[in-house]
């Protein structure tokens, strides 16, 4: 299977550097326009000794490699990597993104989600948005353990995690570092806008429910820090934010169904708060399930988003979620 990335951040390496790894896929270019990575050797960027493919910043890439299927690591939303998606499809390459909105983006963006599935369809190929969260702790996970269940009732679920491994970007739309009044003025202003996801993995629960859901509560609150903590990016005094407590809630008509919560901040451990994911489902059995520490969210996107390459491939054309396609599993471990 011949692969290209398009992104080569923390997750499109660590993507490319599954597939160079495998032993049945084999990357085919790369494309990023950070100048630190332009012109260079993708193997040596890696610390992998060379391999004989430069990063480039141009998209003629996808053109003259002619891969079976392009990984997208760019950015979060619809807007910025259509057209990416579209240039990959109109070259017959099938897609996976990891752009928070692509998880389920039918609702949320149902013109362009018309556009993306007919232009697949039209070309023959798979386009799937996936990634930790959104795209499997908060809802391909749920939807999974709801198949043992007859009836569903409600489903409450938790993802508590720690910020600290992240970039810039994500602190800056964390709000982390912030004034608590910095904090209320990002929120208004739109550039905090704490998890990206909730509205896609609602509505991906619901549909595999077969829920209609007719409102979705947002709540964003600044996690204040006791103590001082500090990464490689960000300093956060006490008194300051050190993360965003995001929680949503998504009701059938006055009966809330669905009660999803994501509080983030870095170095949680500092105030003796513990990661971990957490699902209780209600209905005619309950489930109650604990994974702690939490799923780590870079080696997991990175991996489900390896993973899925092969299941895309040989999927049906369109535009598909995860609920779609069958299980995840890691292909990785029994083929190096
Ligand atoms: P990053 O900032 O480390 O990397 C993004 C890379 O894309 C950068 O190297 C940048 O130069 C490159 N890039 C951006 N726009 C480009 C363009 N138009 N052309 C070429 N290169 C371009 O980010 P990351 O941590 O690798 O994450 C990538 C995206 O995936 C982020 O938006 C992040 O929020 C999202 N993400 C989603 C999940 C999930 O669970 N669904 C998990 C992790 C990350």
């Amino acid at each position: 299977m011949r692969i290209a990335t398009w992104g080569f951040g923390a997750m499109g390496r660590g993507i490319a550097k599954n597939v160079i790894e495998s032993k049945f896929m084999k990357l085919v270019g790369v494309i990023d326009k950070n100048p630190e990575f332009i012109g260079k050797d993708v193997g040596e960027l890696l610390g992998l000794g060379n391999y004989g493919i430069r990063v480039r910043d141009s998209i003629d890439v996808i053109e003259e490699t002619n891969p079976d299927l392009v990984v997208i690591a760019t950015s979060s939303f619809v807007k910025d990597v259509l057209p990416q998606i579209e240039y990959a499809v109109k070259n017959h390459a099938n897609v996976i993104t990891i752009a928070e909105e692509m998880a389920f983006p039918f609702d949320s963006h149902p013109e362009e989600s018309f556009y993306m599935d007919s232009l697949a369809k039209r070309y023959g190929v798979t386009i799937l948005g996936t990634g930790v969260n959104p795209g499997f702790v908060l809802d391909t996970l749920i939807i999974a353990l709801t198949g043992v269940c007859t009836r569903v009732d409600k489903i409450v679920a938790k993802r508590i995690n720690d910020l600290s491994p992240f970039g810039k970007t994500v602190m800056e739309t964390q709000g982390v570092g912030t004034t608590p009044q910095q904090f209320e003025e990002g929120l208004k202003k739109g550039t905090i806008v704490g998890h990206i996801g909730f509205p896609q993995s609602i509505a991906m629960i619901a549909r595999a429910l077969g829920w209609n859901i007719t409102k979705i509560e947002e709540e964003r609150k600044p996690i204040i820090s006791n103590v001082y903590r500090e990464t490689p990016v960000v300093k956060v005094e006490p008194g300051m934010v050190a993360g965003c407590n995001h929680s949503a809630k998504a009701y059938v008509g006055d009966k809330c169904v669905i009660e999803l919560y994501h509080p983030q901040q870095i170095h949680p451990h500092l105030e003796g708060v513990e990661t971990g994911d957490y699902i209780e489902i209600y209905g005619d059995i309950n489930i109650n399930l604990s994974i702690k520490p939490e799923i780590p969210g870079g080696k997991a996107t990175i991996a489900i988003a390896t993973n899925m390459i092969p299941i895309v491939i040989s999927a049906q054309p369109g535009l598909i979620c995860m609920a779609d396609l069958p299980v995840p599993r890691s292909i990785l471990s029994f083929t190096r």
